[in-house]
């Protein structure tokens, strides 16, 4: 029989919220397990320059942040491993987690599994992402000062993207697969309202164009097929998230598939179980909030471990 091993914390993810769960949960004594998971780093190891993350006067890049924070963690007494959990069980407690074979019992558990943003599924986009693809005008639209751009998408994002660069834009060109916005009307009146921005109906992008750098977009129009070329320094896709939250479904509260939590705390409906980051979070979204997030929840699983004399 294999050996089960108990744990005051386990955390899943290892982003910027799992990573400073860990660094914090470490330094409070509880032998943190983490489970990296297969993407490790999360959506930060497919950025270039971090510019916005406070510390880097001179920018860092995302997957050099990432080390950083995971070494930070491994320096006190924390476990990581590169594996991805499987499965987990929160009705009992201690928790089931799995990993293939492998089992784990947790008191607490960190869930800090991040989202994916949605992409449009292009080969060239994947080539070209970091490199004037982006899925984060926040964290990249300083980069693109005096240039023109587009934005892919009809959300709220894809509208508060475009409002957002036109900071540092000349031009924002919204290209959207219909002919009506998604976004809510206030988002919209915005965007209409705003010389810098234009919008592209009924259009998709068919291929991001550029060699290293991205300088445009080929665009098809849906209703006549016709395609142009669009030239652009940057492409921003902006069609939405998706948390990945797969492996909790109708074990914890969840709201359009990101876990509730009960703010200001990172409690989830389930006692002992938190969650931080991007799992939770469809407004912020950056490395900071994740960050102080994932510093909280070890707190929240501190306070509850200690409550209950552990
Ligand atoms: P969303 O509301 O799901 O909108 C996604 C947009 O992308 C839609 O317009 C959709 O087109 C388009 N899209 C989806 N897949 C596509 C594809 N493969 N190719 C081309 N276009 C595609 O996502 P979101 O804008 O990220 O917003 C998510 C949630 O967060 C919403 O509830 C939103 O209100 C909220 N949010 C709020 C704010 C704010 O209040 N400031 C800011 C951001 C987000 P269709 O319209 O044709 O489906």
């Amino acid at each position: 029989m294999t050996r089960v091993e108990e744990r005051d914390v386990v955390i899943l993810g290892s982003g910027p919220a799992g990573l400073t769960a860990a660094l914090y949960a470490a330094r409070a004594n509880l032998k943190p397990l983490v489970l990296k998971g297969v993407d490790a780093g999360g959506q930060l190891m497919l950025t270039t320059e971090v510019e916005n993350y406070p510390g880097f006067p001179d920018a860092v890049l995302g997957p050099e942040l990432m080390e950083k924070m995971e070494k930070q963690a491994a320096r006190f007494d924390s476990e990581l491993l590169h594996q991805e959990a499987t499965r987990v069980d929160l009705s009992t407690r201690p928790f089931g987690i799995w990993s293939g074979d492998e089992e784990w019992r947790a008191q607490t558990l960190i869930i800090a599994t991040g989202a994916k943003a949605k992409m449009l599924g292009l080969e060239s986009e994947r080539r070209l992402l970091g490199h004037g693809v982006s899925t984060c005008a926040t964290c990249d639209g300083f980069f693109f000062r005096g240039q023109e751009l587009l934005v892919v998408g009809g959300g709220d994002s894809a509208v508060e993207e475009a409002l957002f660069l036109t900071r540092f834009a000349t031009k924002v060109t919204v290209v959207h697969r219909r002919d009506t916005l998604r976004a809510s009307k206030i988002m919209q009146d915005r965007a209409f309202a705003n010389d810098k921005i234009e919008f592209l109906w009924d259009s998709v992008v068919e291929e991001v164009l550029g060699d290293g750098q991205v300088a445009g977009g080929r665009i098809r129009n849906a209703r006549t097929g016709e395609t142009r070329d669009v030239a652009a320094g940057g492409l921003f896709v902006a069609i939405g998230h998706t948390p990945n939250t797969a492996l909790f479904e109708g074990q914890v509260e969840m709201a359009g598939g990101y876990i509730v939590v009960q703010e200001p705390t990172t409690k989830t409906s389930v006692e002992g179980v938190f969650a931080a980051g991007d799992v939770v979070d469809l407004i912020y979204r950056q490395a900071i909030t994740a960050a102080g997030m994932g510093c909280q929840a070890a707190i929240d699983a501190e306070r509850v471990l200690e409550g209950q004399g552990h």
